[in-house]
């Protein structure tokens, strides 16, 4: 299903009340769901020697939030400067920093190794770019023809991602040669995956990787990193990822290579949809009908607050307030302001007869929802409330304004005459 009966219950009676006091639209993000599913994930582990689940700040780079997953003890994965600095803000350090970027620059490399970081290299061109090797490094994989992928990340073979199978004994080599003495193995090779053997299949590759690189060069790995890729059930039909029985099946492959090899490598994970995605909903009201050769519903928001539906025409279910059992006998699409025609949160879409004023939820939005979001046609990005555990509801990021729209162009101007 997507948003759980639970959130749902918390934030329907509520829910008229804090559009009037916040306006719409706004993404609302609910505290008990994120800790629920981050303790869930912590016990579904519990097998595991030693786990840790890495957040990816990309998903939801809020720092309310980030906050609720420092002190669940998860890390935090990162991939550019400013996703560094907002893990910091939210008291990471150190080896809590995992940094995993491509077409990677020096400075950020600096950036990482200058807080601690786990530096995690993309290719085996940037090892000499490194500015000091450090201690503790870690290379992301690419198994291309060994592995498919999926939809959105694509068959590995065509990703520009990670080291591939040929370069990665030299890699650690190397790495080695110039003073890394501790190592780690890391992958990424799909996205929204909700087939709990695939993630099994993974960590078997990567074990199978860690035997290959650990015969050729005598080193013992310290981690093996899975990466994220963990699918939620965007659509109510779908089933949901068997969290329980894929980390029993990798905690049993952990403890394989223990037998085999006399050690166990600790175990990563950078999930960001699995931990927040469908603990956050787009509030927005309905503002306009019109009536061509199709029904439309136009609300307040548009595709600046939520991308996935016109980048990968990617399904979220569509609520309305209040009509949750009215009986969906109009067929319409519910669409944003913007001029683009994929500007749809809903395409030919089933749904009960919604009035002018009508509060619209879209669900699923807690992961790479507002953060994707960009300011094409002068359109600004919402504000994001937190539903605390408490019952509370916070403005944990202001709605843009035309002011900062206009903020890279408010300079004196520079010339250059030749
Ligand atoms: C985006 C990303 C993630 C998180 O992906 P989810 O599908 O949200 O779990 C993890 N690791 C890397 C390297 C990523 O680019």
């Amino acid at each position: 299903m997507p948003m759980s009966a639970d959130f749902h219950h918390r934030l329907s009676p509520i829910l008229p009340r804090i559009a009037e006091t916040f306006g719409t639209p706004f993404h609302i993000y609910d505290e008990i769901g994120i800790r629920s599913t981050g303790e869930r994930l912590k016990r579904a582990f519990a097998g595991v020697a030693e786990f840790r689940e890495y957040y990816a700040v990309k998903a939801l780079p809020n720092p309310a939030v980030l906050r609720i997953m420092a002190e669940m003890g998860f890390g935090f994965d990162c991939s550019s400067i400013p996703e560094i600095e907002l893990a910091r803000r939210v008291g990471a350090a150190g080896e809590d920093i995992l940094f995993t970027s491509n077409n990677t620059t020096v400075e950020e490399m600096e950036a990482c190794l200058a807080v601690g970081g786990i530096l995690n290299l993309d290719d085996v061109t940037l090892i000499p770019k490194v500015p000091s090797m450090p201690e503790l490094i870690c290379f992301r994989y690419n198994p291309g023809p060994r592995r498919t992928g999926n939809a959105i990340i694509g068959n590995p073979v065509e990703a520009k991602y990670g080291v591939a199978h040929g370069q990665i004994v030299d890699a650690y080599r190397e790495a080695r040669d110039r003073g890394a003495r501790r190592f780690g193995l890391h992958t990424m090779i799909c996205s929204n995956e909700r087939n709990a053997g695939y993630f099994v299949e993974t960590v078997r590759m990567l074990l199978a990787v860690v035997e290959e690189v650990q015969d050729a060069l005598g080193i013992r790995f310290e981690f093996v990193n899975m990466g994220g890729g963990l699918g939620i059930p965007y659509r109510p039909e779908d089933e949901p990822l068997d969290l329980e029985s894929m980390a029993t099946r990798i905690a049993g492959l952990l403890e394989e290579f223990g037998r085999t090899h006399g050690y166990v490598p600790r175990l990563l994970m950078e999930s960001g949809r699995y931990m927040t995605g469908p603990h956050g909903v787009l509030v927005t009201r309905c503002i306009n009908h019109k009536h061509i050769y199709r029904e439309y519903v136009g609300v307040d928001a548009c595709m600046s607050a939520l991308m996935r539906p016109a980048i990968y025409g990617a399904y979220h279910h569509v609520t309305v307030h209040g009509k949750e059992d009215a009986p969906a006998d109009t067929v319409v699409d519910v669409v944003g302001a913007l001029c683009e025609n994929n500007d749809k949160f809903a395409v030919q879409r089933a749904l009960p007869r919604i009035e002018e004023g009508d509060l619209v939820l879209v669900h699923d939005t807690g992961a790479h929802g507002h953060a994707m979001g960009f300011n094409y046609n002068g359109r600004l990005r919402p504000q994001e409330l937190l539903l605390r555990a408490d019952g509370t509801v916070e403005r944990i990021r202001r709605a843009e304004t035309a002011d900062d729209y206009f903020a890279t162009l408010n300079f004196e101007p520079e010339v250059w005459r030749g």
